[in-house]
């Protein structure tokens, strides 16, 4: 069994047992799926049978918790009040349905405060997580570390742990690292991958660290820009993706690949990044 634990997105139009084979087709130990389509229209209901058969399938495989993306044009710091209700409505039900899905975890995006400032935008996202993640929740939702395009809150450490200081159940919360957004936010992952782990460790804590969205970037260092690339042909480039995934702080977590990529190409990067990674 690897203890190097990498997936990929998946689509889970075909349920939730398709993902899991389709992962172990590709060698892959864990897998990202979004809990509906972007527009963030209705959710489409657990089949039990299905959600215990992957369970089972996971056991078996050692599989690392699989990761449910909520749609990422949710917005919960809009200024538009029916657009946060929106955002409630939605991350309620997901939550809801995952309580089922025993192995998993919870991703969302902050949201783009939208010109109405970063503090503005950061009580928000506060008071909508406190009206959405109650003592009751089950699974843990992990805020996303964005890239900062555009209003986008998340893209300094700081911000994040502003939220997760803030909220009424600060231990249902954990954060999801992206490689591509930290270094288009101005992380330096490629010169000084210690420092901004460090950085990470002193401002949230990197015992909140529990997954990280493995992608390369199209766009430069501090560009503030969201663009995946394939592993290995960005600006990070293999040799910091590699120093990445062995670094002691991160090579025990779930990596999850978000590069432009179908199932077969994700299998290839699943194949280079294990031939680099230190067993
Ligand atoms: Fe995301
Ligand atoms: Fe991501
Ligand atoms: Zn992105």
């Amino acid at each position: 069994m690897s203890t190097f634990k990498i997936g990929c997105h998946l689509s889970a139009a075909k349920g939730y047992l398709h993902m899991g084979e389709e992962a172990l087709g590709i060698n892959a130990n864990t897998f990202q799926f979004f809990t509906r389509n972007p527009r963030g229209s209705k959710a489409k209901e657990l089949i039990p049978s299905d959600v215990e058969a992957l369970n089972v399938l996971m056991t078996e495989n050692d599989f690392a918790p699989i990761l449910a993306h909520a749609p990422y044009t949710l917005n919960p710091c809009s200024a538009d009040e029916r657009v946060r209700e929106f955002a409630e409505i939605v991350m309620k039900d997901d939550l809801r349905i995952l309580s089922s899905v025993t192995n998993s975890q919870y991703n969302f995006h902050p949201g783009s405060h939208v010109g109405q400032g970063i503090e503005k935008g950061i009580e928000l996202i506060v008071s909508h997580l406190n009206q959405t993640i109650t003592s009751e929740t089950q699974t843990p939702v992990l805020i996303e570390t964005m890239s900062g395009k555009g209003s986008e809150v998340g893209s300094r450490f700081e911000e994040i742990r502003e939220i997760i200081d803030r909220v009424d159940h600060p231990e249902k919360f954990g954060v999801c690292m992206d490689s591509c957004h930290i270094f288009s936010a101005g992380y330096d992952i490629v010169n000084n991958l210690d420092g901004v782990i460090q950085e990470f460790d002193k401002v949230i804590g990197l015992e909140r660290l529990k997954a990280i969205h493995l992608n390369d970037s199209k766009m430069p260092f501090n560009s503030k820009k969201d663009r995946h690339e394939l592993i290995g042909k960005g600006l990070i480039g293999l040799d910091a993706i590699v120093a990445f995934i062995n670094h002691p702080a991160l090579r025990n977590l779930p990596f999850y690949l978000e590069t432009p990529n179908d199932v077969e190409g994700y299998g290839e990067e699943i194949k280079l990044l294990r031939s680099h990674y230190r067993e």
